[in-house]
């Protein structure tokens, strides 16, 4: 039995003390997964580099899914008929093979 994952992208602001221009208020978006995977990225409060830090952590999640998940060929069949996402194990779909005519 493997954990799942269910990653969640979070954004908050916080100040961080540069040694040259004092403080300035940054942009952190997150990424961070129930199995402890996490990622970080910090930009600037600028309407453009909101939208490149959230991009970024939306491929970190895929990237991140894409590695646990099982190969393709093994992934689940029916997710929603199976109640699980497709980078999960399924215990439904694991080991059985399409049964012809069904
Ligand atoms: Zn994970
Ligand atoms: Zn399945």
């Amino acid at each position: 039995m493997s954990g799942r994952h269910r990653p969640r992208i979070t954004c908050h602001e916080e100040m961080r003390t540069d040694p040259y221009t004092g403080g300035r208020l940054d942009l952190v978006w997150t990424m961070r997964c129930s199995c402890g995977h996490t990622r970080e990225f910090q930009v600037t409060l600028a309407p453009a580099s909101y939208a490149y830090g959230k991009s970024e952590a939306q491929r970190a999640r895929r990237e991140h899914l894409e590695a646990v998940a099982p190969r393709p060929d093994e992934r689940c069949r029916a997710p929603k008929d199976h109640r699980c996402r497709w980078w999960d194990d399924c215990g439904l779909c694991a080991g059985q093979m399409v049964l012809p005519g069904l």
